[in-house]
């Protein structure tokens, strides 16, 4: 998810927001936290993972590991699509022998990099640890790892996919002859799945089902509304908590599950002074109620093309990075912190629900201690923008 993209169009139309005097989503210039360096103004594209890295990587740790990972690609395991629309193949590492399924997954906004490298490292640590942590977690779960969900986007460092007409070997134009980008992260919808790779990535969760779910994002810049300071790192409920879809599922379970799982991240990170937390907006007073979201659909249990008769769902949450390549503030004095909050935040998920302690957690610290923008209203892409 990218903070800009999805509240520019959006909320710039609204009068209610244009009254408030407080700058957008994105907004603002771009200045260091006492603690983090400065992202910069360029974007160092050649240090950046490539999707042929992640594969050689992949490859090489499968060869290496002290604990067996399996690299398999979607064609190997023989989901009916299983390419990228341009033909690439779509991998996922399995590690661990536990009899819960557990899916991370990064990269689904090609310019949003580093969800690859935050998760190859944690699979790099579940392969190769022998820490009482990582054990616990081989034990309990299999955990499958999607470090690049949309490779085509990744290679064009642009957040989509492009639409591709393969005998041509070249973009499928619409009628007035432009290129049709696909956000798939809006594309597992009733009336989605245009891309190739939401029918794959779609059919390949059908046969895991997994019972948790995790997504790593990056955001514009943000500041903290209120204080100003820093906000390097965003925790995010693609339905938002108490909004008008969670609280409706499973009872509710969900609505309090994914605030335990948040809730839990935060208590473990929020003391590395080198991160400044809080909850995922789009703009001051709007959080997002997205249901075609990857991660929210699975919260939904969208059974699509009668692929999930039995309704499976599992709870899911995402993280938001600062900065992206695209608006070319990701620079690489950063990186390593920004990858590093990552892996910190996604070791402290899997911890918790392998030991069990995300289920103690109080699900009010997500309403009352983690900091955020009051609740106002819900930017949904089912029922435009409702009040709160
Ligand atoms: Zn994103």
């Amino acid at each position: 998810m990218d903070r800009s993209d999805l509240s520019r169009r959006s909320l710039l139309g609204l009068g209610s927001l244009a009254a408030l005097s407080i700058p957008l989503a994105g907004a603002g210039p771009a200045s260091a936290a006492p603690t983090f360096p400065d992202p910069g103004s360029s974007t160092p594209l050649s240090a950046i993972r490539s999707y042929g890295d992640m594969a050689d990587q992949l490859h090489a740790l499968a060869r290496s590991s002290r604990f067996p990972v399996t690299v398999r690609t979607l064609s190997q395991i023989g989901t009916q699509e299983s390419l990228s629309e341009q033909g690439r193949e779509l991998y996922v590492a399995t590690v661990g022998s536990g009899a819960t399924p557990v899916w991370v997954q990064g990269r689904i906004h090609g310019n949003e990099p580093y969800g690859l490298d935050s998760t190859m490292t944690v699979l790099r640590s579940l392969a190769t640890s022998g820490a009482a942590q990582w054990a616990r977690i081989r034990e309990e779960f299999t955990v499958h790892v999607i470090p690049v969900y949309n490779p085509d986007g990744s290679e064009a460092n642009i957040r989509e996919t492009i639409l591709w007409d393969r005998a041509a070997d070249a973009p499928r134009l619409d009628a007035q002859g432009r290129q049709q980008r696909i956000d798939l992260n809006r594309d597992w919808s009733p009336t989605g799945f245009v891309a190739r790779e939401s029918l794959a990535w779609y059919e390949y969760w059908t046969m895991v089902k997994p019972a948790y779910a995790l997504d790593i994002h990056h955001q514009g810049l943000k500041r903290d509304y209120v204080t100003g300071e820093e906000i390097t790192f965003s925790l995010g409920i693609s339905l938002a908590p108490g909004g008008p879809t969670l609280p409706t599922l499973e009872g509710g379970a969900y609505d309090v599950l994914t605030r335990q799982m948040q809730s839990h991240v935060w208590l473990e990170t929020k003391d590395y002074g080198f991160i400044g937390i809080d909850k995922y907006d789009v703009g001051y007073g709007t959080v997002i109620d997205i249901r075609g979201g990857v991660v929210s659909a699975m919260m939904l249990g969208l059974d699509h093309a009668g692929l999930n008769p039995s309704g499976h769902s599992n709870p899911a949450v995402f993280f938001e990075t600062s900065g992206n390549t695209r608006d070319g503030n990701i620079g690489h004095k950063a990186r390593g912190k920004m990858v590093r909050q990552n892996v910190l935040g996604l070791t402290a998920w899997l911890d918790g629900l392998a030991d069990g302690s995300v289920f103690e957690v109080d699900p009010t610290i997500w309403d009352d201690q983690i900091p955020g923008t009051p609740v106002l209203r819900y930017l949904t892409d089912w029922g435009g923008v409702i009040p709160a």
